[in-house]
């Protein structure tokens, strides 16, 4: 088990573009398993390599049914509407209101190089969505509901 720092909001690492991982390497695996061991660590629910510090598209997630590793992610098909409560792992103590798709479908690459789809609603779907929004270098406070 390998802990990563989690970096916090204002850190440059945070706001930058990432690249596609083209490559399924020992690398690309060993991220997979700290990022995991560290939003566990954290308590978090979903975790994204910039906030690691590693920009390059992989993110993982559990909601409380499994861990979902995702390498290369994009949302392909969103539709419906939520608005509720959001934090970050990266904006330690703070939470606020941010309207997402209530369900949302998802193409990646898994850790075996196979092409996935997964489905998402409620609070599963806001997790892919907060996520995937880090490998573009925006986070969930760029898009609070005014009160
Ligand atoms: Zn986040």
């Amino acid at each position: 088990m390998a802990l990563r720092r989690i970096a916090q909001i204002g850190e440059s690492v945070l706001r930058k573009q990432t690249r596609a991982v083209e490559v399924i390497d020992d690398r690309i695996i060993e991220l997979l398993e700290d990022m995991a061991d560290t939003m566990y660590d954290a308590d978090g629910v979903g975790l994204a390599a910039p906030q690691v510090g590693v920009l390059k598209k992989v993110v993982v997630i559990d909601v409380g049914e499994g861990l979902i590793e995702l390498i290369n992610p994009e949302i392909i098909e969103a539709s419906g509407e939520q608005i509720d409560d959001e934090g970050c792992l990266s904006v330690e103590g703070e939470s606020g209101l941010v309207r997402r798709p209530d369900f949302v479908r998802v193409r990646a690459t898994n850790r075996h190089g196979q092409e996935i789809e997964m489905m998402g609603r409620g609070f599963l779907a806001r997790a892919f969505c907060h996520e995937i929004d880090h490998l573009s270098g925006i986070l969930y406070v760029d898009k609070l509901e005014e009160e």
